[in-house]
């Protein structure tokens, strides 16, 4: 079942202020509209765990619900992640949401690679691995 999730939404501001880059998310102003959603259901994409995924919604959803984006954390996977990769998670989908001020269109921005470049370039490739091998040691 999916559900409006407050502790995800408050982890979603807290990176979007530690974040410049994301100055263009930054509630109220944002153009850009995010629902922050847990599932408690797991969840895989080609035999990979999904962790959480952003969802563009369509127009018609939008003039319902008030949103651009969902941004949903999966399962149990999540509720076991500490804080420090939950907030490069957060991080990840954060940079799903593209914005362009011109048109103040918002859109869907795909990986450039399996992940982001910058959050291996800062991270490393294995960044979520590695905290699960922290985690089980
Ligand atoms: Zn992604």
């Amino acid at each position: 079942m999916y559900v409006l999730n407050d502790e995800i939404r408050a982890l979603g501001e807290s990176v979007i202020a530690e974040h410049e880059e994301l100055a263009h998310l930054k509630h109220p102003v944002a153009p850009c509209r995010i629902a922050y959603m847990y599932s408690d259901k797991d969840k895989s994409h080609r035999g990979r765990t999904v962790y959480a995924d952003t969802t563009k919604v369509s127009e018609m959803m939008q003039a319902l619900t008030g949103y651009d984006f969902v941004i949903t954390f999966y399962g149990h996977v999540v509720d076991d992640l500490p804080e420090a990769p939950l907030r490069i998670l957060m991080y990840h989908e954060l940079l799903h949401v593209g914005y362009e001020p011109e048109t103040a269109k918002c859109w869907l921005i795909p990986h450039d690679v399996e992940d982001f470049e910058r959050i291996i370039t800062r991270y490393g490739l294995y960044w979520l691995e590695e905290a699960q091998q922290k985690q089980e040691a």
